[in-house]
C-alpha cells in the first residue's frame, strides 16, 4: 500500500505517520527527515537544503523526487511506504504517479489532518522550545504557511480529481486519540476481501 500523510505544517504528520506505519507495517517516508539528517551529515545536499529550510521555503521538485524515487527502490519499500512531507506541489505528486505507474502502483490513500491555524501556531511555539528546529520561528513558519496554501493544498485537489481515495481526520486531540482515528478511518474505509 502507498499512503500519503498530509497536512500543514505542525499539524502532527510526522508524529502520526511514524505511528500510523508502525500499525500498518510500511516504512515511513519523511523527506524533511531525511533531508534534516542530510544537514546533520554535513553532505552537500544537506549544505544545499540548509538556507532553503530555515526559510521555510521549498526544495526544487527534481531533487526531492529523486531522494523519494532512490528510496522507494530499497527493499522495505517493496510492499509500500507510508510517505509523509511528499509530495507537497502538484508537479510532485504528477511524478509520483509516474514512478510508481512504471511499477504498476498506485496511490491508495491520501490521510489529510485538520488542525486551525491559531493550534498550528501553538504546536510550532511549544516544538521550538522542544526541538530547537531551524524553520520553527515565527518568519519561517509564516513563510511553510504560505507555502503550504499556495503549493501543497492544491496537491488535494489534484487527488480528488484523479478519485483517489481521502480520508480526512480531526487532528485536534491527545496523540494517541488521533492515531485511533486514523486508523479507524483506514479501516472503514478499506476495500472489503470479495467473499468467494
Ligand atoms: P517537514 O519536516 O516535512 O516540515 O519539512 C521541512 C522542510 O524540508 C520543508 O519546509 C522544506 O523546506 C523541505 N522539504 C521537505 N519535504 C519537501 C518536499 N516534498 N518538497 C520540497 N521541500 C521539502
Amino acid at each position: 500500500m502507498i499512503a500519503v500523510m498530509f497536512g500543514p505544517p505542525g499539524s502532527g504528520k510526522g508524529t502520526q505517520a511514524n505511528r500510523v506505519a508502525a500499525r500498518l507495517n510500511l516504512p515511513h517516508i519523511a523527506t524533511g527527515d531525511i533531508l534534516r539528517a542530510e544537514i546533520a551529515r554535513g553532505s552537500e545536499l544537506g549544505r544545499e537544503a540548509a538556507p532553503i529550510m530555515a526559510r521555510g521555503e521549498l526544495l526544487p521538485d527534481d531533487l526531492i523526487v529523486r531522494i523519494i524515487e532512490a528510496r522507494l527502490q530499497e527493499p522495505d519499500a517493496a510492499a509500500g511506504a507510508l510517505l509523509d512531507g511528499f509530495p507537497r506541489t502538484v508537479a510532485q505528486a504528477k511524478a509520483l504517479d509516474a514512478m510508481l505507474r512504471r511499477r504498476r502502483r498506485a496511490v491508495d490513500v491520501v490521510v489529510v489532518l485538520n488542525v486551525p491555524d491559531e493550534e498550528l501556531w501553538t504546536r510550532m511555539r511549544r516544538r521550538a522550545e522542544e526541538e530547537g528546529r531551524a524553520d520553527d520561528t515565527d518568519e519561517a513558519f509564516a513563510q511553510r504557511l504560505v507555502v503550504y496554501r499556495e503549493e501543497t493544498a492544491p496537491v488535494l485537489g489534484y487527488y480528488r480529481s484523479r478519485g483517489s481515495r481521502i480520508v480526512e481526520v480531526d487532528g485536534v486531540g491527545p496523540i494517541d486519540t488521533v492515531t485511533e482515528r486514523i486508523t479507524t478511518a483506514l479501516a472503514q474505509g478499506a476495500p472489503k476481501a470479495r467473499a468467494s
